[in-house]
Order: C-alpha cells, then structure tokens, then sequence
C-alpha cells in the first residue's frame, strides 16, 4: 500500500488542503514555545503534543534528516521581570530553572526534542535587523524610545484572523499611548528602565515587543517563508496576525508560513484551562502529585488522554478521562508484556520500533485525526489478542511507540507483569504500572526516598514487589 497524501487544515484558507512543501528535502515547521516564567499547565501541553505527532509524521513521510522543527523557548518577557523581582532572584535563575522543569515536563509526556529551540534573548540582533527593515520601507515608526508597526501600511493585514478593523480594535485590547500614531499599531521595541532587562539599539537601550521574537526567530532557523506555522488557537489574534504583518513586510512576501495551523482549547468545565482564571492544573502536579484525581499519572496516560480528541475541538480535562485512558494503556500494555515474553526477547528493539501500520498513517494524514488513530489501536488490540500472533502484536506495540505512548521504559514495566493478577480491574492494573513507572523514574535518580514511598503506597493496596537482580521489578498480589 502507498503512502497515504498529508492534508491538514490551514486556518489561512478555512480549508483542508493537500499539505505541498517548498521544499520535500528539507520540511520546516515554527512552533511557539512558551514563556519561562512558571510552570507550563496540562492546557499548554496541548500544542506540544499535537506538533509533536505532526513532526513525527512528517519525519516518517520526508525522512527524519529532512524535517525541520522548531519551537522557540521566550526568555524575555514583562511577566518574567516580575516574577524574577517577587521571587528575589535574578531573571537567568528564573528562565534556566523554569526552563529545566518545562524539557523535563514534555520529555515525559513523550514528545520529542524539536530540531532547534532558539531562545529569545540570543536573537535580539535578527530583531533589531528586521525592525531596521520595517523602518526602512515605512511599516514602521519610532518614537519616543519606542518602534511601532505602523498597521495601516499594510492592507492585507487581518488576512488570517478574517477581522473588521473594528473587531481587531476590541480584540486586542488596544493601549493608547501618544506616540502610537494608529489605535492599531503594536510595539516592536520599547525602552527599558534601569532595572529592567536591555539591550542597546539604535533606539536605546531597550527590549524587544513579543511578536517580533518569532518573526525574527524563524527567519533564523527557516527562512523568510517556510511551510507549517502553528499554536493554540488563541495566538491567531494578535500574535500570529501581527507575525505575518512584520516579516511579509521585512522580506516583501506575500506569505509568512503556507499552513497555519492551531489547536483548539483544553477546557475545565467548559471554560479554558488558563494562567490567569486560576483554573488550571500544571503538567508537573499532573506527573508528580496527588492534587488531580487523588495520585499522580504517567505522561502516556496524560498523552493519551489528549490525543483521545481531535486536535481542532475542545476537551475537557476531567479525571474519569485519565481514567480511560489510564485503562486502555494498561490493557494494550499487559497484552504486548506477554507477547514480548512469548515471541521476543525484550533487549532487540528491531520488532517495536518497526514504524507504524498504515492504518495509523491514514488516519493521522487526515489532518491529524488521532481519535480514529485510537480506534485503530483498539483494532490492533482486538486482532493481538484473538490471534496473539506475533504479527499483531508488532503492530500494536510498534503504533504505539510511533505515537509516542510508549517506548524502553514503559516496556519495562509491562514486560515483567506475570499473568496471574487478572482479578484486578484494567484500572487498577494501570495505577500499578503507574506507580512502576515514577519507582523507576525515582530509582533512576537514585531518589530513595520516594523509590521507598511508592514501595508504600503499593503494599497499602496490597501490592508486593520484588527487586530482580536483573533490573526488572516484578509484582504480586498479596493473599
Ligand atoms: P501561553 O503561555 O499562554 O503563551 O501559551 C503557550 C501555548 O499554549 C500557546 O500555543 C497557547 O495557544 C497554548 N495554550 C494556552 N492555553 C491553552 C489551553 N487552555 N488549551 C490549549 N492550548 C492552550
Ligand atoms: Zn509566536
């Protein structure tokens, strides 16, 4: 069977296209990052997930050589200036130690590393390049210490978000200030006191406006005009127009990125999960603490748990969602644990990493579609466990290490699981696993203590476990 056409749904055309690179030996996508001021929340993690698939795909249709991604790391900020000056320490401190825990967060949710994250604060040059251009053929202004897009002198602006002049005034909650000659111009730079960070310029010392950051960020590391652009969908408005607006006008383009593309919001109770309505749960409690659903959760039962919805609808963030998730990964892995057992030998890898099955390739080239990429692991299960041949149980285990749900640690785990405990629920299996895994994870980091307070929580459900002298954990219930 042939490789089945890539189409994705570009935000630019409201349409679902055929997805045509500039260039099908090197394929580059721009991602924006976050800002490293806090811990990023479960709603962040959302774009990180959903790019992260689409980057695996793109990797298996063009070659991994042939796919560039980049997802930009905002180190230069208002909000980090303020939280550095709460917290007493210096803004370096605060971006390398939020910094840290944000690559430890999607390492876990099973993302891979994008090709290049660029920070924020090492392209201030490309910056100020792009605004001298913007200068220069009068799409931009400075003054009184500030530059400002001059958004009038551009007439196709409002291209991507489709709005009024009207509809944008009220959107973007517009500062008036005197030097702003139109209601609608935004800041490409603007000065810096003296305890604030900056960096000299031809218009003083100063600090760049946040849309100018990606602009000059993926020129660096794409272009000027490169293929997939995307993020949450609240970045259409002013962020992503307003990227548009500075480097078509910088480069004399007519594109930016051919395809836009933006997830839709992680919810809680209809509402969205955001920093400042204070409804949100972080990627780290979710991983490390018992504040969502009484224990903590393993990063593919979170993954799961979002690739369950298409990436353009909403989803609401709830436990018993975890819960099913948390369900499926325990069955599909108990299922392969006893398949590696009986057909393979768990060290070679050539028989789970054998790429994925053209059923998930056609579900997922239809602009990501990855709840019918679930339903086809669910197939893969139903034929795996009918037959239990070795053919199908390549297929699940090797569709799901495509997409990210599992890889060496998680086959640890499963590998060793002796078939007795079938009295207990998917469940409870799953928060077994679960447990296994962060023991793991805290013996790998020599994290006894914890290692120990697992063993606990574990022997509280009636779990015993044993040590290996081969590395393996193995686990009984008590009677
Ligand atoms: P921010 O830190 O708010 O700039 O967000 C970083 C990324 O997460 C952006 O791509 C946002 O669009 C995305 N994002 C923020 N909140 C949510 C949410 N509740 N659901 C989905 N995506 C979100
Ligand atoms: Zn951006």
């Amino acid at each position: 069977m042939s490789t089945p056409a890539l189409k994705i749904y570009n935000t630019l055309t409201r349409r679902k296209e055929d997805f045509r690179p500039i260039d099908p030996a090197n394929v580059r996508m721009y991602v924006c990052g976050p800002t490293v001021y806090d811990y990023a929340h479960i709603g962040n993690a959302r774009p990180l997930i959903v790019f992260d698939v689409l980057f695996r795909l793109l990797r298996h249709l063009y070659g991994a050589e042939h796919v560039t991604y980049v997802r930009n790391i905002t180190d230069v900020d208002d909000k980090i200036n303020a939280r550095a000056f709460e917290r007493g320490i210096s803004i370096r401190e605060l971006t390398e130690e939020t910094n840290k825990i944000f690559q430890a967060d999607v390492k876990a949710l099973g993302c891979l590393e994008p090709t290049v994250q660029p920070r924020a604060t090492e392209h201030i040059a490309q910056m100020i390049a792009i605004i001298e251009r913007l200068i220069a053929s009068g799409h931009a202004y400075a003054a009184d210490g500030h530059v400002l897009f001059d958004v009038p002198s551009m007439p196709s602006y409002g291209r991507l978000s489709r709005r009024s002049l009207d509809e944008m005034l009220a959107g973007a909650r517009v500062d008036v200030a005197p030097y702003k000659r139109g209601d609608m111009d935004f800041v490409l730079w603007k000065p810096s006191k003296e305890n604030e960070p900056g960096w000299d310029s031809p218009w003083g010392r100063g600090r760049p406006g946040w849309h100018i950051e990606c602009s000059a960020m993926s020129w660096a590391h794409l272009g000027e005009t490169f293929d997939i652009h995307g993020g949450g969908i609240d970045l259409v408005f002013p962020h992503h127009e307003n990227e548009i607006a500075q480097s078509c006008c910088a480069f004399g383009q007519d594109v930016m990125a051919n395809y836009w593309m933006h997830n839709g919001f992680l919810q809680v109770e209809g509402e969205k999960m955001s920093k400042s309505l204070g409804n949100f749960v972080t990627i780290h409690e979710l991983l490390h603490t018992e504040k969502f659903g009484g224990h903590p959760w393993t990063g593919p039962v979170l993954r799961l748990a979002m690739l369950m919805t298409h990436y353009r609808h909403p989803i609401d963030w709830t436990v018993p969602r975890l819960r099913e998730s948390r369900a499926l990964l325990s069955k599909w892995g108990k299922l392969i644990g006893v398949g590696v057992k009986e057909h393979f030998t768990f060290e070679d890898e050539w028989w789970w990493v054998a790429g994925p099955s053209v059923f998930i390739q056609e579900r997922l080239a239809d602009d990501l579609d990855s709840p019918g990429a679930v339903a086809s692991l669910s197939s893969a299960f139903d034929a795996a466990f009918s037959s239990n041949s070795p053919d199908t149980i390549r297929r699940l285990a090797s569709d799901l290490h495509f997409l990210g749900l599992m890889d060496a640690d998680s086959l640890a785990v499963w590998s060793p699981i002796e078939g007795g405990p079938n009295d207990l629920s998917p469940d409870t299996i799953g928060l077994v696993n679960q447990l296994l895994m962060s023991r793991n994870a805290a013996r790998a980091s020599k994290n006894w203590a914890e290692s120990d307070r697992i063993r606990d929580e574990l022997a509280a459900m009636g779990i015993a476990l044993k040590d290996n002298k081969d590395g393996t954990t193995t686990w009984e219930v008590k009677r």
